[in-house]
């Protein structure tokens, strides 16, 4: 359902008192601001309406007998690309900081919705109205927490902007979606990335502290392509630990219940998203959904490499075989995880194959967690993309 005027206002919910999504809310700041008038039709996990705001956003929804739509959503185009020269400190190579750098000094917006980190944690989130490319560039790196970008929405309304940037995760944009109608702009433009398994700062702490030989100098992380997560430390070196090494018994209530029971992985929602999973390793990865996209993606398209998606390999063997070994938290003493990754690496799926392995992997283990915990949403809350995606899966019964 889509929200249209007039624009009411609520009271925002307090700092830390229970959100209407209760322990599934994801914390993306709706409730932080008046807006939470709206959060019974406008929270994703309250009121799922992928189909619906597809719909809206893009002019229709996803084509489910298309392979590429039923897994990445609406899209006209998609590419890997790198900038020529990286932004140093960015995730990747900073396409997604570039992009709102140029929107700003090109007029395009008057401001962008980001997030930097606070001064005492550079993994504690600081969601901003950015007016400068100074402001955005310090919002550059993944935040890997849990993080509340829709709280600065009352701003939006105050400073009288009228043409907006807000670059966000999937669940922040469904519910920025919802209620884009109310916000008075002339243009929203929404650059997305994609995102999974995000985690409170103390599950982010655990995380680390189980993971890590150097948790405290941990500057940034990725689960990469080749199986591995990549570590970098603070004096720029990086250590890698493989997938099937991690401690998955101890890690297994780390994820965020939102992020356990989340579908939208690859940001349906979003006009441009910039990843990383359908790109060969060292590339990120773009899906242009619309002309909104394709005009923002053009503003840096001579800062780019670009060569076109590719796809190798079979996911499906991997896939199932994970599901029992994730659901009895199997680990691998590190020499044979090390030796898997190695095998997996040189034959395992590759490009797109990958990121449709990761989907698989994450739809099917949230598909359980939600028939176990929240049986009664199962049949609203999935998208019917996502169910059948995990129809190609066997899962235990209980
Ligand atoms: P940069 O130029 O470094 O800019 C990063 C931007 O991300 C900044 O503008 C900042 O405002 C925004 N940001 C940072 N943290 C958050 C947050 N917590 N919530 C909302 N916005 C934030 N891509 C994949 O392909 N597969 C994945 O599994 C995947 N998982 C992700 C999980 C998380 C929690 C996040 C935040 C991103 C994930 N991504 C994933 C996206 C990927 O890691 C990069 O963010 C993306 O490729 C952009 O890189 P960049 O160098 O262009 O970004
Ligand atoms: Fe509110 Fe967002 Fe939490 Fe839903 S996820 S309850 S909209 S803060």
């Amino acid at each position: 359902m889509t929200l249209v005027a007039p624009h009411k206002k609520a009271k925002a919910l307090k700092n830390g008192s229970r959100r209407p999504a209760k322990e599934l809310c994801s914390e993306c700041g709706l409730c932080d601001t008046y807006y939470v008038h709206y959060v019974k039709e406008a929270c994703a996990f309250i009121h799922q309406q992928v189909a619906e705001l597809e719909e809206q956003a893009h002019s229709r929804s996803r084509d489910l007998d298309s392979s590429n739509e039923l897994y990445f959503g609406v899209h006209l185009d998609m590419m890997a690309a790198k900038k020529k020269q990286p932004i140093d400190g960015a995730q990747w190579t900073g396409i997604v900081s570039t992009i709102a750098c140029e929107m700003l000094t090109q007029g395009f917006v008057e401001g962008v919705v980001c997030v930097q980190n606070t001064q005492e944690d550079r993994f504690q989130p600081a969601p901003i109205l950015a007016r400068t490319p100074e402001e955005i560039l310090a919002a550059r790196v993944n935040k890997p927490t849990l993080s509340p970008n829709l709280s600065v929405l009352e701003e939006i309304e105050k400073s009288g902007m009228k043409r907006l940037l807000v670059i966000g995760v999937g669940c922040q944009i469904q519910a920025l979606r919802a209620v884009e109608k109310q916000l008075g702009l002339e243009k929203l433009y929404i650059l997305g990335t994609p995102c999974v398994d995000n985690v409170s700062r103390a599950g982010l702490q655990k995380f680390l502290e189980t993971t890590s030989k150097s948790p405290d100098t941990v500057v940034h992380y990725e689960f990469m392509q080749d199986f591995r997560v990549h570590f970098k430390h603070e004096d720029g070196s990086i250590e890698k630990v493989p997938f099937f090494g991690l401690n998955t018994k101890e890690l297994k209530d780390v994820f965020a219940p939102s992020c356990m029971s989340c579908f939208d992985y690859v940001n349906s929602l979003a006009d441009l998203v910039v990843g990383y999973m359908g790109a060969p390793f060292g590339w990120q990865w773009i899906l242009i959904r619309n002309e909104t996209g394709r005009e923002m993606l053009e503003l840096v398209q001579d800062q780019l490499d670009t060569q076109p998606v590719m796809s190798s390999g079979d996911r499906k063997a991997a896939v199932q075989n994970s599901i029992p070994a994730y659901d009895k938290g199997v680990t691998l003493p590190m020499w044979a995880a090390k030796m898997m990754g190695i095998v997996i690496e040189k034959i395992g799926p590759k490009g797109l194959e990958y990121a449709r392995f990761s989907i698989d992997s994450h739809f099917t283990r949230n598909y359980l967690y939600l028939k176990r915990n929240y049986p009664e949403k199962l049949e609203s809350h999935v998208p019917e993309y996502a169910k059948r995606i995990v129809s190609q899966y066997e899962l235990p019964e209980k």
